[in-house]
């Protein structure tokens, strides 16, 4: 997988609000919110999009949906909130970086669009 700006993130080459973080993900501010909260929530190990995902990624993948919850609460969401992965270019990703987009801090609308 080549580098993206989200390597340069975890490798602090560039800045980020960071507002979690452990061994396994990295979980910062998007530079555009598209709501009061807009959190990206990344593996430290790179995996090019959710659609490229395979057996060993379970666990990796388990604990950014258990740290998605955690950091919504602690952003004060309460226990509205909405995990997004756009999965491939059609789908709307930008970055070839898995990310889960955290949103909250408003009413969110179904369907997303
Ligand atoms: P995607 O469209 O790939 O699902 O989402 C990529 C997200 O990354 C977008 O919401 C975009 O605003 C965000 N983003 C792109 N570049 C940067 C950056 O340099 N810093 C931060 N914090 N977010 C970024």
């Amino acid at each position: 997988m080549s580098a993206t700006i989200f390597s340069k993130i975890i490798a602090r080459e560039i800045p980020a609000d960071i507002v979690f973080e452990d061994e396994v993900c990295l979980a910062f501010r998007d530079i555009a919110p598209k709501a009061p909260v807009h959190v990206l929530l990344i593996p430290r190990q790179p995996l090019a999009k959710l659609g490229d995902a395979s057996a060993g990624d379970q666990a990796m993948l388990g604990h950014l949906l258990v740290k998605a919850g955690e950091i919504a609460r602690q952003q004060g969401c309460g226990d509205a909130f909405r995990v997004v992965i756009n999965s491939g270019a059609g789908a709307g990703q930008e970055v070839f970086h898995l990310h889960l987009h955290i949103l909250g801090g408003r009413d969110l609308g179904w369907p997303p669009g």
